[in-house]
C-alpha cells in the first residue's frame, strides 16, 4: 500500500475515533430494521486451489481494467506476498500456510463484500455509492469528489484510488458485476470461472441455509462460523472455513452495522465544523470540481 494511502487512512482514523465516541450505541438502533433478503455468495475456501480464474475472469469482464498481455494469471510468485484488492484488480486470491496441517496450502478470495449496512455508502458525502435493492453497492464516478471518506471508513479496506490517473482518478472496487451481468440475469463472472465451484450465488438467506448445512454435516472440515453472516450488520459475499478466519486475513470485526460509526462523523463535520458559509464555499467547490471532470472526460472522449 502506497505511503501517501496508508498516512491517509491513519489521519481519517484518528479524526474518526475522536468524533464517534459515545456515538455507536444510538446509531447502531437506528439500523436494526433492515431486511437482508438479497442476493450473494457463499465462498468455501476449503474448495479453492488457488488457480485464479476467478480473478482472470474478473479482470476480463471489466474491460476498463488495465489488460496486461504478459499476466498469464497462473504465475505462483504472487503468492509470495500477501495482495489486497487495488485500482486496477477487484478481486485477489491469496495463500496461506495450514498451521495444523504441514505442508497443505490454504487459499481466501477476496473482494468488496457488498455489506448489507454499506459504510462506504454512509460515509460518502455526494452520494457516490448506493446499494442496489439486489444487494450489490455501486459506485458512480460522475459524482465522485475525490474526497476518499469510503476508503477511510471500509471495515475491509476494499476502495482503491487511482492515485496514477491524473485527469479524471475514479475509486474502484468490484462492481458484484451487477451491470454487466446480474442485470442481464446473469451470474458474477469469477462465480462462473472457478474449476472447483468455491463460490455458490444465489438468495443471500438460502445462502446462510446451505452454509449451516455444510457446517452440520462436516463439522471436522468447517468452522462453526459463517463469516459475513453478522460482522458489521451482514455482507453479500459469505465464507467457510476449516481455520480461524483471522489466520486468513479476515479482520475480526463486531456485529453492529458500521454506518453506526460513519454517520456520526458526516453529521459531526456538517454540525460542528461546517457554518453555512463555509458549506456554501464547499458545495461551489464541488460544483466546479465536477464540472472540470465532465469537460476533461468530452475532451478524452473526443480525442
Ligand atoms: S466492503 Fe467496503 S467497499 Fe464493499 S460495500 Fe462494504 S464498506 Fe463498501
Ligand atoms: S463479482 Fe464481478 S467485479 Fe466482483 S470480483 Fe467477481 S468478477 Fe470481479
Ligand atoms: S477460481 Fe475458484 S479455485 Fe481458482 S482461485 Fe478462484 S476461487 Fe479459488
Amino acid at each position: 500500500m502506497p505511503n501517501n494511502r496508508r498516512n491517509f487512512f491513519k489521519q481519517l482514523a484518528g479524526i474518526g475515533s475522536l468524533l464517534l465516541l459515545g456515538k455507536k450505541k444510538k446509531a447502531h438502533a437506528a439500523y436494526s430494521g433492515r431486511s437482508p433478503d438479497q442476493l450473494g455468495v457463499l465462498v468455501d475456501t476449503t474448495l479453492c486451489v488457488g488457480c485464479r480464474s476467478c480473478e482472470k475472469a474478473c479482470n476480463r469482464i471489466n474491460e476498463d481494467l488495465p489488460h496486461k498481455p504478459s499476466e498469464t494469471f497462473r504465475d505462483d510468485s504472487v503468492f509470495e506476498q500477501r495482495r489486497r484488492m487495488e485500482w486496477d484488480a477487484y478481486t485477489v486470491v491469496n495463500r496461506y500456510k495450514n498451521q495444523g496441517d504441514e505442508g497443505r496450502s490454504l487459499y481466501a478470495k477476496f473482494q468488496c463484500m457488498h455489506c448489507v449496512y454499506p459504510a462506504c455508502e454512509s460515509a460518502c458525502i455526494v452520494g457516490a455509492f448506493t446499494r442496489e435493492p439486489n444487494g450489490a453497492v455501486i459506485y458512480d464516478a460522475w459524482k465522485c469528489i475525490g474526497c476518499r471518506y469510503c476508503m477511510a471508513a471500509c471495515p475491509f479496506q476494499v476502495p482503491a484510488y487511482e492515485y496514477g490517473n491524473a485527469l479524471t482518478p475514479q475509486v474502484r472496487k468490484c462492481t458484484f458485476c451487477f451491470e454487466k451481468r446480474l442485470s442481464e440475469g446473469k451470474i458474477p463472472a469469477c462465480v462462473e470461472a472457478c474449476p472447483m465451484q468455491v463460490m455458490s450465488f444465489g438468495k443471500r438467506n438460502d445462502l446462510i441455509r446451505k452454509a449451516k448445512k455444510k457446517i452440520k454435516e462436516s463439522s471436522d472440515r468447517y468452522l462453526p462460523h459463517i463469516y459475513g453472516e453478522r460482522e458489521v450488520g451482514g455482507t453479500a459475499w459469505l465464507y467457510l472455513s476449516g481455520v480461524a478466519f483471522e489466520d486468513i486475513d479476515f479482520p475480526k470485526l463486531g456485529y453492529g452495522p458500521v454506518p453506526g460509526y460513519t454517520e456520526p462523523i458526516q453529521h459531526a463535520i456538517f454540525k460542528w465544523f461546517l457554518p453555512p458559509l463555509g458549506l456554501y464555499t464547499m458545495l461551489g467547490g464541488i460544483m466546479w470540481f465536477l464540472n472540470k471532470k465532465k469537460k476533461n472526460r468530452k475532451q478524452l472522449e473526443n480525442k
